[in-house]
Parts: structure tokens; C-alpha cells; sequence
């Protein structure tokens, strides 16, 4: 999958367009976007804009369409309908978005040292020939060193832990000089403190004016983290500050027969993705 990626990131600089900046546009404007794959309607009607520096907590039930939307932002796929507007031009050829799969989708044997991954956020500053200069590797180090990874920049990715494996990516948004992250499930299979340590991350990088996206499943931590929230579930069901979103009947609506409200509290709710059979 890494050597996919580089392939891809060598073919796509020699064509490369670069999308200019609109310094008056939002970082982030959706109008009406739809998609939907021959398995049915994914997406309906989303809009919304984000500014700069703005920090959101993507939550849904699995399926809702959160990572429909990040590949659509980051000009992967194409919505059937509606509008993307990434600091007022069309998503392809922004190199100023870095999204993030979900680190399942990556094949962490292939032989990559850390430092190799985060360079390959610099392929599209460099030279036609793509040789990294003193000024790329002054990027990486400052990167790894931001995530706390400097002691493990020639380590091969296999070696690293989960947590660290999605600070490497992190790391190399930074080196790529991303104004818009899509971090898609990045605190999946984490433990309590890698967790803190990636969302201590992404708080510092808000003070810098990065916007984040982040889909992700604990609602708790969506409200206790995150200044804005989304509750998607194939349409926009709401979005901004979580004590406006989350309320009993907006979530309801998302999950549906998957929540249960404990003693009939808001505070005290229990999500379950899989559906429970029987007993
Ligand atoms: P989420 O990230 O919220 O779990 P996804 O965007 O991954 O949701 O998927 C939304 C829905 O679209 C799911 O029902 C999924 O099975 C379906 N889906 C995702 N990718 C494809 C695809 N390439 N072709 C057909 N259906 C897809």
C-alpha cells in the first residue's frame, strides 16, 4: 500500500495543478453533496463550512458515510451532487489536505523506516527529481520531534505501537504543511493514554491554526474534547457545539435502535454498533 502511495504521489506531481487560495474563503465549504454507490444513497444533502483553526469530532453510527465524506473532501471521489470548495477552489490539487485512512487499510510490513514516511509528505515541495534537500529533512526532524517520534525516526514502521503509527501520520501531514487533516478512526484500538497523547496533538495544532476533522466512535470524548461536533448519518444531522448536537432526539435519530439511554439520561447513554440478537 506505501509503495502504492508513492507511485501515486510521483505520477500525480508531474501533473500536478496546483489549487490557488481564495484568502477570503472559508477553509472548508460543502453545499448539497450526494453520493451514493450502487449499494445505495451514502450521502444526502450535506453542507457546511469550516474555518481555520476549527477542530471537529465526525461521529456516526458504521456506515453513516464518515469516510465517504473525508474521500470526497480530499478530492478522492467525487459527489454525485452539490459543491466542495477547499479555500474557494475544487478539492484535486490541493496539496494543503492530508487524509488519514484508517490504520487498518495500511500494509505496515512494507519496509519504510518512520523518517521515510513522514518525507513522503514533502514529495510534492520537491524538485523534479524528488531528492530531499537539507531544508526537507529540518521538516521532517521538526515534525517527528512536534509528535514526540524523534527517537524512533529510523525505526521500520512495523516496530511501531498503535499510538505511534498514528502520530507518524500526523507527523507527516505537518511535513506536508496540511492546513486540513482527515484523520479517519485514529483512535481505534488505542488505550486510554495514546489516546490523550494524539488529542494533546491536535489541541496544540488547533493554537496553530490547523483544521481537523476526526471521525470517531466515544461520544464522551467528542464532547469533552472537541469544540464542534458532527452527527452524520447519511444526511447532516447536526453540527456544532455538542451540547446543542447531542441531544436525546438527534441521537436517536443517528443511531437509531443501537442506543440505549441508562436511567432515562442523556449523560448516561450506551452506543452499540453491532446489533445484539437474542439475549
Ligand atoms: P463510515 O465511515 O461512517 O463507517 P463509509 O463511508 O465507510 O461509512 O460507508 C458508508 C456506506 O457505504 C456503507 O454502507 C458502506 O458499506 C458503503 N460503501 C463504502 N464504500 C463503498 C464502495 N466503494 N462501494 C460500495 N459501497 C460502499
Amino acid at each position: 500500500m506505501i509503495s502504492n502511495w508513492i507511485d501515486k504521489l510521483r505520477r500525480e506531481s508531474f501533473t500536478r495543478r496546483y489549487a490557488p487560495h481564495q484568502l477570503d474563503a472559508p477553509l472548508l465549504a460543502i453545499e448539497g453533496v450526494s453520493l451514493q454507490y450502487e449499494t445505495g444513497s451514502v450521502l444526502q444533502e450535506i453542507s457546511f463550512t469550516l474555518d481555520h483553526g476549527d477542530s471537529v469530532a465526525v461521529v456516526g453510527p458504521n456506515g453513516a458515510g464518515k469516510t465517504t465524506l473525508f474521500k470526497i473532501i480530499a478530492g478522492i471521489l467525487d459527489p454525485d451532487q452539490g459543491i466542495v470548495q477547499v479555500s474557494g477552489h475544487e478539492p484535486g490539487g490541493h496539496t494543503c489536505i492530508a487524509y488519514v485512512p484508517q490504520r487498518n487499510l495500511i500494509d505496515w510490513s512494507f519496509p519504510a523506516t518512520v523518517a521515510d514516511v513522514v518525507m513522503m509528505g514533502r514529495i510534492n515541495k520537491m524538485g523534479p527529481f524528488f531528492w530531499p534537500q537539507a531544508n526537507d529533512w529540518a521538516v521532517v526532524r521538526e515534525a517527528l520531534d512536534f509528535v514526540n517520534l524523534s527517537p524512533f525516526a529510523k525505526r521500520q514502521i512495523s516496530e511501531l505501537s498503535g499510538g505511534q503509527q498514528q502520530r507518524m501520520f500526523i507527523a507527516r501531514a505537518l511535513a506536508q504543511e496540511a492546513e486540513l487533516m482527515l484523520l479517519d478512526e485514529p483512535l481505534n484500538g488505542l488505550d486510554m493514554p495514546a489516546q490523550e497523547k494524539i488529542l494533546e496533538i491536535l489541541d496544540t495544532l488547533k493554537g496553530q491554526n490547523v483544521t481537523v476533522m476526526i471521525s470517531m466512535h466515544d461520544l464522551r470524548l467528542a464532547e469533552e474534547k472537541f469544540d464542534k461536533v458532527m452527527l452524520l448519518n447519511k444526511r447532516l444531522l447536526g453540527f456544532g457545539p455538542p451540547k446543542e448536537v447531542f441531544t436525546r432526539e438527534r441521537l436517536l435519530q443517528a443511531y437509531q435502535e443501537h442506543l440505549h439511554f441508562v436511567g432515562g439520561e442523556i449523560d448516561t447513554l450506551a452506543v452499540s454498533d453491532e446489533c445484539c440478537h437474542g439475549d
